[in-house]
C-alpha cells in the first residue's frame, strides 16, 4: 500500500492528465468544427479577480503555500500576492495586497505580466472559470479570416455560378 505522499503525487499527475486531456479534447473539437476560443468583453474594475489567484510556474500548478513560498524566491513580482487557502480543485488560492478599497490596482503600471494578460483564453481548457461578475467572456467563435474567406467564395459565386 502506498504512502499518503505516493497516494497525493498520483492525484497530481491524474488532475494533470484530466486538464491535459479536457483541454486538448476541446482544442480538438472546437477546430474541428472550424472554431477557435476568444475573449470578449472588458475589465469592470471589479477587483475579484485579485482576490482568487491560483499560479502555474513552470506548467504545474501551485497547489501548497509551501511551493508558493518558493516560487516567490525566483519571482519577486509574486511577493505581493498572500496565501488566503487552498480553493477547491485543491490549488493554492492568493490574493493581492497591491488591491485597492475600490477594486483597482494599486500599481497598474507595474502589475505582473499574469494580471496584463488575465483572463487568457486557455482558461478554460484547464477547467478555470471568470469571477462572478467578471466583464470578460469566453466562447467559442469562427475566425473573422475563415468568415472573411467564406465571404468571398460566395461572392464570387454569384458573380460566375460556374466558378
Ligand atoms: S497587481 Fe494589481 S492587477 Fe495584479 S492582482 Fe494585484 S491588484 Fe490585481
Ligand atoms: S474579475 Fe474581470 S472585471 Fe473584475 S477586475 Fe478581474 S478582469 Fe476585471
Amino acid at each position: 500500500m502506498g504512502s499518503s505522499g505516493e497516494r497525493s503525487k498520483i492525484s497530481r499527475l491524474l488532475a494533470v492528465g484530466k486538464e491535459f486531456f479536457s483541454g486538448g479534447l476541446t482544442l480538438f473539437l472546437l477546430r474541428l468544427c472550424g472554431r477557435k476560443l476568444v475573449r470578449t468583453g472588458g475589465c469592470r474594475c471589479c477587483g475579484a479577480c485579485c482576490e482568487c489567484i491560483n499560479l502555474r510556474v513552470g506548467g504545474r500548478w501551485l497547489n501548497s503555500p509551501e511551493q508558493f513560498e518558493r516560487v516567490c524566491r525566483d519571482h519577486p513580482d509574486y511577493q505581493r500576492f498572500t496565501v488566503s487557502g487552498i480553493d477547491d480543485q485543491g490549488l493554492v488560492q492568493l490574493s493581492c495586497t497591491s488591491l485597492q478599497d475600490d477594486g483597482r490596482c494599486g500599481d497598474y503600471e507595474n502589475r505582473p505580466a499574469i494580471c496584463k494578460s488575465f483572463p487568457t483564453t486557455s482558461l478554460v481548457l484547464c477547467g478555470g472559470v471568470l469571477p462572478p461578475g467578471c466583464g470578460f467572456a469566453i466562447t467559442s467563435a469562427v475566425p473573422f479570416a475563415k468568415r472573411l474567406r467564406t465571404a468571398h467564395r460566395r461572392n464570387a459565386r454569384k458573380k460566375d455560378p460556374s466558378a
